[in-house]
């Protein structure tokens, strides 16, 4: 069930998330692209500067790998680069004019445009050439007492095509974005996914929420309703004498009763729904608490012609919540009594069984059916909803005894008594752990 504001918010949802992936992919996208950029023109770079070096030591240095060389421009040409047919070297003199016009041969149609900026002496620049020639440039100032004495004073652009990595690069660009576009539209399709299942405890919880509030208006709306119609009845006999109109006034009293009772236990389930209750686990020894708990019950089940019994107990301890657990053993007998005819018998006892303890509580009522005995549990859950009317019920005991043994880190069953009847047998741990942060909301 999700209306306008569920709707709203898995979109809010689905919108964060990918607005979440698209940023990563671009800041990935990026980071990628300009690393392998970089990586591209490493080794380019290094090229320019072992040529600078060579050019700026001069030839005697190469000599010993080329003793053979017979024109000193040839070895400073090839030698000392490392690609010697990629990497070409202008001259020029300190006015601009290229002086190595001859050895450029047909490039230098190409190469003439190139201007001496001295500004970017030292500087590793990538230009372009005639619109398509991708070349970078390290500009160098030989100095005058340079051993090579042919260019000394003169201005050396050394450059190194890079239309290769050029190539490569935007081949890389190309499988990047339609990578990232494929990623990009998954993101889509994660996003929606992910924002549903996000919403789909929010969902359940608000469902459930509206449930129950549904559920608890229309409960407090019937005996608001009778008591309203009692009074209003009431004030039509203004001259009657109260025991004249005592079975009206005995009706409403018994039904703002019903009220309390229901709003007590809604305010029960809403602390255990917010998990803001204070448990207070302390070790007791049971047989006793139970003695105690079940005194005052046994008056009102002989009231009723019916018979409660505890029966023997060994004594061992257990730790627990004695508010909690006397609040569940309340809901027990009071449905125990509730669903069994006069003169029968209740029956609780108590046992140890390993590192657990079991409370059962067991009658000679009506039973369950074996389908109705997990939706018992459920909030407002009435097996016979007028029966229980009757009876003062309004459902939502047994989601409290649920809740209860939630908290103990417990069990809750229901069995067939014999010969007829149930038996609700609650198991709980001898020493539950009491850091009690677990899971309190009712299934
Ligand atoms: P209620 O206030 O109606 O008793 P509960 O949550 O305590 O609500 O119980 C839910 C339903 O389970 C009851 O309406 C009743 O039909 C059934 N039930 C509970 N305890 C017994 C029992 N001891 N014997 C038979 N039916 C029971």
């Amino acid at each position: 069930m999700s209306n306008k504001a569920n709707r709203a918010q898995q979109w809010r949802l689905f919108i964060s998330s990918f607005v979440g992936f698209s940023i990563i992919f671009v800041l990935l996208g990026i980071i990628v692209f300009v690393l392998f950029s970089r990586a591209m023109l490493t080794s380019t770079d290094q090229t320019l500067r072992v040529e600078r070096s060579a050019r700026l030591n001069g030839p005697k240095q190469q000599k010993p790998f080329m003793p053979n060389t017979s024109t000193p421009h040839k070895t400073q040409q090839f030698k000392a680069s490392a690609h010697p047919f990629m990497t070409t070297t202008l001259i020029f003199n300190p006015r601009g004019k290229i002086l190595n016009r001859t050895q450029l041969g047909s490039r230098y149609d190409q190469l003439k445009s190139l201007t001496l900026d001295k500004s970017a002496v030292g500087r590793l620049q990538t230009i372009r050439i005639g619109g398509k020639y991708n070349f970078r440039t390290l500009l160098v100032k030989v100095p005058k007492s340079n051993s090579d004495q042919t260019i000394a004073g003169k201005y050396l652009l050394i450059m190194e095509n890079i239309d290769p990595q050029k190539a490569a690069m935007s081949s890389f660009k190309k499988v990047m974005l339609i990578t990232m576009g494929v990623f990009w539209l998954l993101s889509i399709l994660i996003s929606v996914w992910l924002s549903r299942l996000t919403m789909r405890p929010i969902l359940r919880s608000w469902q459930r929420q509206t449930e129950f509030v549904g559920n608890a208006a229309h409960e407090l709306r019937t005996p608001l309703t009778i008591i309203q119609n009692k009074l209003e009845f009431l004030l039509t006999k203004p001259n009657d004498r109260i025991i004249d109109q005592a079975e009206n006034i005995a009706i409403a009293n018994s039904e703002s009763q019903r009220l309390q009772k229901l709003t007590h236990d809604l305010l029960a389930l809403d602390r255990s729904d917010s998990n803001s209750l204070q448990t207070n686990f302390e070790a007791t020894q049971v047989a006793g608490f139970l003695q105690r708990t079940i005194e005052p019950y046994t008056e009102i089940a002989a009231s009723q012609g019916k018979q409660l019994q505890l029966l023997p107990v060994t004594d061992f301890r257990a730790v627990l919540d004695q508010d909690l657990i006397h609040q569940l053993m309340n809901i027990l007998i009071d449905n125990a009594m509730k669903y069994s005819p006069n003169g029968s018998t209740i029956t609780v006892s108590a046992k140890v069984v390993g590192r657990k303890w079991q409370l059962t509580v067991a009658d000679q009522g009506l039973g369950i059916d074996p389908q109705e005995r997990q939706r018992i549990f459920d909030r407002f859950y009435r097996v016979d909803t007028s029966r229980s009317r009757q009876t003062g019920g309004n459902g939502l005991g047994l989601s409290i005894a649920h809740w209860i043994v939630d908290l103990h880190h417990g069990t809750i069953a229901v069995k067939d008594n014999q010969p007829r009847g149930s038996q609700f047998v609650t198991t709980l741990p001898l020493n539950p752990p009491t850091g009690m942060s677990g899971h309190h909301g009712k299934k």
